[in-house]
């Protein structure tokens, strides 16, 4: 197979200094071609495969992807691609939606604690504690002096999870406004893609400025050495695929899962003495 080499590192927000979107083309695909990158998927996606029956097996470590993204950003097929392999018995899918008035008595964090990947599994969040700096920020839905101390609050948390052993990473799927109203348009189009619409997305998308202000604030504030941020170009769908396909075989290879040493003496069972 044609060894294609991608560069995902250019997608990660340094942990100091200034971050700014327009530095990441939302089109970009590296002038990669789309035939040897869905070959190099189709690989990733079944490495991926045996390193989670490792790390499974190893029961010490876990990983966490967190996926934020614009309406139409593609974090539900990201989500179908990546995971589709995936041993649904060792990885957990949660979604984040507006809280319910019991998760809104607590802290922020309360309600996704406790979805945290425990020891062995894949955890991959489809929106996260992160729509608590984003929506909740552009629409004032709390203080802006409470939502300032939540980036520290979400570094400390991360820290956490992380002296815990589990890694995490954290993507932003990124698209400009105008390819998302071609999404929403083809929603509109095809009957079978209504359901996805939401006549608020349309609201949120007049406001796309403060949006992205917000994303850039989160960015710079909560992308640190033990949990960073991708923005990873989200408009070509089999080059999103292929890097995230990518960043999650290279995580999991640095993590590197060790099936446990047997609690018996092999030497003293062997298979063909078994009755
Ligand atoms: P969807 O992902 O399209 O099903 O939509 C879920 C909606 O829930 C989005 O509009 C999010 O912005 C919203 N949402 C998720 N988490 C929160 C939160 N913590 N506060 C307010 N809205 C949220
Ligand atoms: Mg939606």
């Amino acid at each position: 197979m044609g060894k294609i080499r991608i560069d995902y590192e250019r997608y990660r927000v340094p942990d100091k200094g200034a971050f700014s979107l327009s530095s990441i083309s939302p089109d970009d695909d590296q002038g990669i071609d789309k035939a040897s990158a869905r070959k190099r998927v189709k690989k990733n996606l079944d490495d991926l495969q045996g390193f989670q029956e490792r790390l499974y097996a190893e029961n010490k470590q876990s990983l966490l992807m967190v996926l934020q993204a614009m309406d139409t950003g593609g974090k539900d097929s990201t989500i179908r691609k990546v995971a589709n392999d995936l041993n649904p018995q060792g990885c957990r899918v949660t979604g984040f939606k507006v809280p319910s008035a019991e998760e809104l008595s607590h802290d922020f964090l309360w309600r996704v604690h406790d979805h945290a990947p425990p020891a062995g599994h894949i955890g991959i969040f489809n929106r996260s504690h992160y729509e608590d700096v984003l929506v909740v920020r552009v629409h004032n839905i709390a203080p802006q002096t409470l939502i300032e101390k939540r980036y520290r609050h979400i570094n400390d948390f991360e820290r956490l999870l992380h002296d815990h052993g589990t890694r995490v990473i954290k993507i932003m799927l990124h698209i400009s406004k105008e390819f998302q109203l071609t999404r929403l348009r083809r929603r509109l189009e095809r009957p079978d893609k209504h359901w996805k619409f939401n006549p608020s997305d349309l609201k949120e998308r007049k406001l796309w400025p403060r949006y992205m202000e917000a994303y850039e604030a989160m960015l710079n504030r909560c992308s640190t050495e033990y949990a960073p941020w991708f923005v990873i170009p989200a408009e070509q769908r089999w080059f999103r695929d292929l890097v995230v396909s990518d960043l999650l075989v290279d995580t999991l290879q640095r993590m590197d899962p060790q099936y446990p040493e047997p609690a018996f003496d092999v030497r003293e069972f062997p298979p063909e003495s078994l009755k």
